[in-house]
């Protein structure tokens, strides 16, 4: 008979462990609390700019191999684009000053080597200085490991991390940031080309996923909240969804718990996890970009950090924006249309928009938080843990997601197998 996974939280960790056991053969229940698919990397209909906007604006770098693979398996690789070479424009309000990051195209940050291609004002040394951040501990924070001030850090290492980590670099783990470094700037400009979901991340990283699930005969429920899990020893017994909605589990049955943190110690009293969140802002304007406009654009010295172009839009990303959060709407989209106008270029009345604050964007990625997440593997054998939260050894991100969802399913396949 056929072996049934329940997947618990239909963001892209529960999908992504959805996939993986569904090609391995499992037959996929997705159990989705509320009306959408995608958790935090969705897109939806906005009326305000009558456009289909993202939740956020996501960045992948062609370093994240779970997240390629993954689109790969749902036949969407394809809707990730970006530039064929690793090049990061970037601009500096205070100043005007721009130039454009070369990381060329190898598996080598040769680029280091080359003053023409480096941060403008920076030199060799200052770059060998971060080398300590590469094998840091996750219990350090960055600010004890390498300097956060100086040219290098204003304008390379403070925007990289603080996108990566979503909080003000010094306070974060540096473990976490040295991994992030190890993956992508240290192994050349062939793990840095940009990838957007052009066409928006439902387009590509949900939709198809789902396709894909109910190919092979899966189901996908939303409104569909776990409300408790039923233990008989050491196994999940039965799913209890309110009422007499309740999923008993057959004995070589599995679940994948893939729902964020404060949801997951609800169902499993006892379970450590963070506690603390960061929020992330991002505004969409309805407005063609300029005519050669890059596709993403590093933007320092105002509140804007990265300049998305779209077609129909330009969007902004502000990370670590708690502090942005009781702000009146209008008011900060004028500043950062303000910002907008200085970066790209262009003048005029703002056009419609969207501000967009997701409070619970991110755990919060310091050394304290960070020893919080706990692994997979429960006291449960059929149960096991994925989510951006879980212990990856990543930040909080898609590609951190996929791996979780992975990781998750290969336990799973494991129990079979033994
Ligand atoms: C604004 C923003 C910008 C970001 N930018 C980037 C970026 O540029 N690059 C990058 O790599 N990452 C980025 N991220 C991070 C990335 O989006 C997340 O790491 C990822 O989406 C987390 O996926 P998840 O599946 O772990 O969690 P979630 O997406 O939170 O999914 C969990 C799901 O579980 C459901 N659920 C909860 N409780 C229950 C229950 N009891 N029963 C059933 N279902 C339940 C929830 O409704 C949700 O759908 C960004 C995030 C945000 C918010």
């Amino acid at each position: 008979m056929q072996k049934t996974a329940h997947i618990i939280g239909a963001g892209i960790s529960g999908l992504s462990a959805a996939v993986r056991l569904a090609d391995a053969g499992y037959r996929i229940e997705v159990h989705e609390a509320t009306q959408q698919i995608g958790g935090r990397c969705r897109s939806y209909f906005d009326a305000a700019t009558n456009l289909v906007i993202d939740n956020g604006n996501h960045l992948l770098l062609s370093a994240n191999h779970h997240a390629l693979a993954y689109a790969r398996a749902i036949g969407s690789e394809a809707g990730l684009v970006g530039p064929s070479r690793a090049k990061f424009p970037f601009c500096d309000l205070t100043t005007g000053q721009r130039w454009e990051l070369d990381l060329g195209e190898g598996a080598l940050p040769l680029w280091v080597f080359d003053p023409a291609r480096r941060v403008p004002d920076t030199s060799l040394t200052d770059y060998l200085k971060l080398a300590p951040l590469a094998w840091a501990r996750e219990s350090q924070p960055i600010g004890d490991v390498i300097r956060c001030e100086g040219t290098l850090y204003d304008r390379l290492v403070q925007p990289l991390l603080l996108a990566a980590l979503n909080l003000d670099p010094p306070e974060g783990s540096a473990g976490l940031a040295g991994a992030v470094v190890r993956e992508t700037l240290l192994a050349g400009g062939k793990a840095c080309r940009p990838l957007i979901a052009r066409d928006g991340l439902s387009a590509v990283l949900i939709d198809p996923a789902i396709k894909h699930l109910e190919g092979k005969g899966g189901s996908v429920r939303i409104g569909h909240e776990l409300r408790e899990l039923a233990m008989t020893g050491e196994r999940v017994a039965a799913l209890k969804f309110g009422g007499n909605d309740t999923v008993a589990l057959g004995p070589a049955d599995a679940v994948v718990l893939a729902v964020p943190p404060r949801s997951a110690a609800s169902l499993l009293p006892g379970l450590k996890t963070p506690t603390k969140f960061r929020a992330i802002v991002n505004a969409h304007f309805r407005i063609d970009p300029p005519v050669g406009a890059p596709p993403i654009l590093g933007v320092v010295g105002g509140l804007v950090e990265w300049l998305f172009a779209f077609p129909q839009r330009l969007s902004v990303t502000i990370s670590n924006g708690d502090r942005l959060i009781d702000q009146p709407r209008e008011e900060l989209a004028l500043a950062i249309w303000r910002d907008i106008c200085k970066a790209a270029g262009i003048a005029g009345e703002m056009p419609p928009w969207q501000i967009v604050r997701e409070r619970r964007a991110t755990f919060e990625a310091t050394p304290e938080q960070n020893a919080l997440r706990p692994g997979p593997v429960t006291s449960c054998k059929n149960l096991f843990l994925a989510g951006d939260w879980t212990a990856t050894g990543l930040p909080a991100t898609i590609e951190g997601s996929i791996r979780s969802g992975d990781r998750a399913a290969d336990h799973v396949l494991a129990v079979r197998q033994a």
